[in-house]
């Protein structure tokens, strides 16, 4: 049992709640301690539902942070990549992530092969979508010599293949990368991994974790939405698509549609709006939408799940490359709000940084990291953006969850009030996460 004493509930102050068997069991003002109940004095902090991360790849996130940096803003250069690949800690594989071309061209096998010959090598292309490997990598994972070492979303294969020691360091690497996630208030995840299936279900089966977890995946998964990827220069046969969003929803599991271009959306939604929708349908990202697009969403009943964090993080990159026409259609929130679609959030971590306080505070600043503005009309107030991870998994953009008797007790307490934490949008307030009524992060000693 844990008494959390003088917390600020939806702006009320000076009261207690109780937390018991991973419910909240009471609210009210000075509650009595009962013999052996833990307590925790809030000293007036704000009391708010534990964040759930609508949209986050926790298994490649994990693997990131052991992973050698291969992209911007650490590695811009043929040189540094070949530092940064030579000067890789420890002895067997190395992991790189976040290459884009600027760095050294397209990737392949041979390419590799000369940055680095004397240790396996995979390196992730930021979209995630791509891995690029030298001939040790390809040697070890069986794949034809003939190979040019690209691999385009064979995540499957990869896990499959990689030998059962990573698989072991992997499910720590899961442990502590979700205890950092507490560190958040993150008490709740999507993991939005396209190539989820049964064996994914097995793996969260034995991991011990400090969030609830909602999977999305592929048709070997039993329930959750159905994740299905789309590329604009490679758009499956609208018969099929629309077919296996049939399927989906005869099965009763809602599907979630990767958009981040215009044309993907449209595809998309069109197409659903024809199969029909179900609840929990949804669109990932929405990157970018314009005016009819919008429509087209608000028609459909579809919810969008967004990265406001990408604005800040990759905000001066879409200003500079992306058509200056779409720069007001790049990841709205107010437009959302406004058609009545619901918007859920989500970090895309490690995509994103997995920091939802950074989100919520893009989302209401719209600020690039270089200062610039992207879409100021599209700014949420800091209540909508904290709204965007305070839902229900299945049910990103709708009610918030609530702090009463009955409830779980997933909770985030904040070091002050609402009314001074609105102002200051930063990991930095959250004085304590609580997940199923057990304290999963304490920033100074509360208990
Ligand atoms: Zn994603």
């Amino acid at each position: 049992m844990l008494l959390i004493r003088q917390v600020e509930l939806d702006g009320v102050v000076g009261l207690d709640v109780r937390c018991r068997e991973g419910r909240i069991d009471e609210v009210g003002r000075d509650l009595s301690k009962f013999p052996g109940e833990t307590t925790i004095d809030a000293r007036g902090g704000a009391l708010i539902p534990g964040l759930h991360d609508h949209h986050i790849h926790l298994l490649a996130l994990a693997a990131s942070r052991r992973s050698v940096r291969c992209g911007p803003p650490e590695v811009t250069s043929t040189a540094e990549l070949r530092t940064a690949l030579t000067n890789a800690p420890g002895t067997g594989w190395i992991r790189g992530v976040g290459y884009v071309e600027s760095v050294a061209g397209m990737l392949d096998r041979e390419i590799l092969d000369g940055f680095c010959g004397d240790r396996p090598v995979r390196i992730q292309h930021r979209s995630g979508k791509m891995w690029f490997l030298n001939s040790l990598a390809c040697a070890q994972l069986g794949l034809e010599p003939s190979s040019d070492g690209q691999l385009f979303r064979e995540d499957t294969l990869l896990r499959e293949r990689l030998d059962h020691e990573n698989i072991e360091q992997e499910t720590l690497d899961v442990e502590a990368t979700s205890a950092w996630l507490a560190s958040y208030g993150v008490t709740g995840i999507t993991e939005t991994t396209h190539s989820n299936n049964d064996a994914t279900v097995r793996l969260f089966g034995t991991l011990n974790l400090s969030q609830r977890v909602m999977l999305m995946g592929n048709e070997r998964l039993a329930d959750g939405p159905l994740k299905i990827m789309l590329d604009d220069y490679a758009l499956p046969d609208i018969d099929a698509f629309r077919q296996r969003i049939t399927t989906a929803h005869e099965h009763g599991r809602p599907v979630a549609v990767h958009c981040v271009t215009r044309t993907e959306l449209v595809f998309a939604v069109s197409t659903l709006l024809e199969a029909g929708t179900i609840p929990g349908d949804r669109i990932e990202h929405a990157s970018v939408t314009d005016d009819p697009a919008m429509e087209l969403i608000a028609r459909s009943g579809l919810t969008v799940v967004t990265q406001p964090n990408l604005i800040m993080e990759r905000g001066s990159h879409y200003l500079d490359e992306v058509d200056h026409k779409d720069h007001p259609y790049l990841y709205r929130c107010r437009g959302f709000v406004d058609a009545g679609v619901p918007l859920g959030g989500g970090t895309d971590a490690p995509f994103g940084r997995p920091d939802p306080w950074a989100a919520m505070r893009a989302a209401v600043t719209r600020q690039t990291d270089d200062g610039r503005v992207i879409g100021e009309c599209e700014a949420l107030t800091p209540r909508q953006a904290l709204a965007l991870f305070t839902t229900h998994p299945d049910d990103p953009g709708g009610p918030e969850r609530r702090i009463a008797p009955g409830e779980a007790a997933d909770l985030c307490l904040l070091t002050h009030g609402w009314s001074e934490v609105q102002h200051a949008l930063h990991s930095d307030v959250v004085a304590a996460t609580i997940m199923d009524g057990v304290v999963t992060f304490e920033r100074n000693k509360l208990t």
